[in-house]
């Protein structure tokens, strides 16, 4: 069985900056890419916020630099999904990884880089329109939206957050809740109702993204009356949750109730030792290219300093 010091799990923002960090302190890294290499800034078109680019740069273009940048140094860059883990509680002990459900690898020091998946409704056009004007990201992506009328659904935080986000670039935000009440806290609803350009249509569901090759309108329907309408809008922003990839690790690994993995505050540190959390499978809040990054940075440097404190290692 293959064994190595550092294996990192996922290949986002998170994934490469560890990649990197960890070749260049000479830690022979190996990194699995997962099902969607290069992870969520793939579906996004501009990233106009991460710090070097001034004129923006691709979601595939910049993840392509970073997988370049952590090849450079010399990270094994693996096609294959880690389908099981078998993560060790005893210090200075191997984690053992399966890939694609057959090879099965040994590591010394695990980072995962997992990241989370944006929650769809699931419609054919909305899956349809995705990068057109169908988006989950506000900060990302409202931008491109400045001065035109968007609808938001979803009734939490991240909704009740993008939604004001919005209003600031968009003369009309339309939020559409599906009950009679937001799951939002007390602060953030009455953010929204304050807001003057935000309209909440309450007990409302979307039954259509509307628009040809860019995104026209969103037609909705009061699951009370049954009634249907439409509204013109360019941008329509799902905002209904996000899953962290953290399914493979559950009953292993600390994690809160919804699946983001626990970290030790100010640390990538998780309750097991060698094994570190970077990214959106840790963080539920920022969620952003650039803080994902910070994290990777932060799991390689602890699995640093993990290595050099377990030379030896044990066999399990
Ligand atoms: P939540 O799970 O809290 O809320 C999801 C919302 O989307 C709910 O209102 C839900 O409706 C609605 N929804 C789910 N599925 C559908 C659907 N198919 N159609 C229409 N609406 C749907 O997710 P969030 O991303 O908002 O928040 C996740 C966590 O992150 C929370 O703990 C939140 O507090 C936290 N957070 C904190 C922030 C901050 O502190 N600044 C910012 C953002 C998030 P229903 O209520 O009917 O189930």
């Amino acid at each position: 069985m293959e064994k190595h010091d550092c294996v990192i799990i996922g290949t986002g923002p998170a994934g490469y900056t560890a990649a990197i960090y960890a070749a260049r302190a000479d830690l022979n890294p190996i990194i699995y890419t997962g099902l969607e290499p290069g992870g969520q800034l793939t579906t996004t078109n501009e990233v106009e916020n991460f710090p070097g680019y001034p004129q923006g740069i691709t979601g595939p273009a910049m993840m392509e630099e970073l997988r370049q940048q952590a090849e450079r140094f010399g990270t094994d860059i693996r096609f294959g999904m880690v389908t099981k883990t078998e993560l060790s509680k005893i210090p200075g002990e191997y984690h053992k990884l399966t890939i694609d459900d057959s090879t099965e690898v040994l590591a010394k020091s695990v980072i995962i880089a997992t990241g989370a998946s944006a929650k769809y409704l699931g419609l054919e056009s909305e899956k349809k329109m995705m990068g057109h004007g169908v988006s989950a990201c506000a900060v990302c992506d409202g931008f491109f939206y400045k001065g035109k009328d968007v609808v938001v659904v979803g009734g939490g935080d991240t909704a009740a957050e993008e939604a004001t986000y919005l209003a600031k670039l968009c003369p009309k935000v339309t939020l559409l809740v599906r009950r009679d009440q937001m799951r939002a806290s007390q602060i953030m609803q009455q953010r929204v109702e304050n807001t003057e350009n935000i309209e909440i249509l309450w007990n409302t569901e979307t039954v259509e993204v509307l628009g040809d090759k860019t995104v026209s309108g969103v037609r909705v329907r009061n699951n009370q009356t049954g009634e249907e309408q439409d509204i013109p809008a360019e941008g329509f922003f799902v905002a209904i949750g996000h899953k962290p990839n953290t399914d493979i690790f559950k009953g292993q690994i600390d994690m809160d109730d919804t699946g983001y993995i626990i970290t030790k505050p100010g640390t990538a540190s998780t309750n097991l030792p060698g094994v570190f959390a970077t990214g959106d499978a840790q963080d539920k809040i920022y969620r952003q290219a650039i803080t994902a990054a910070g994290t990777g940075c932060m799991g390689a440097l602890e699995a640093e300093r993990y290595l050099q404190e377990h030379e030896e290692m044990v066999e399990s």
